[in-house]
């Protein structure tokens, strides 16, 4: 099970990360190789924080990328394939009915 708190702080701290180094004069290859490695350090960081699935046109999809997953009609069947990660890109997701839950907790 994933701490979300410590999620949390690490991802607070590789933005502080970013903001530093996109405060600075590039110096070098280094520099870019470096904001790039935060930047994706960032993406898979942000990707383990479950996101609730969402709705478009009666469709579920993906938070993150976009993709669709199916007809909300066939939700309890995504419920039932068990499906903790969108197999597209990889963002942790929460399978909960909106009507009862926040969505973005
Ligand atoms: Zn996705």
């Amino acid at each position: 099970m994933i701490n979300k708190e410590r999620l949390q702080l690490s991802i607070q701290t590789v933005k502080e990360n970013i903001t530093i180094l996109e405060s600075q004069e590039p110096e070098d290859a280094g520099y870019y190789l470096q904001l790039e490695h935060e930047k994706m350090v960032l993406d898979a960081l942000e990707k383990q924080m479950p996101k609730h699935y969402e709705l478009w046109n009666g469709q579920c999809c993906c938070p993150n990328c976009k993709k669709i997953f199916g007809s909300s009609l066939q939700l309890e069947l995504l419920r039932y394939w068990d499906m903790p990660y969108c197999k597209f890109c990889g963002q942790a997701l929460i399978w909960k009915d909106y009507s009862t839950e926040k969505v973005g907790e």
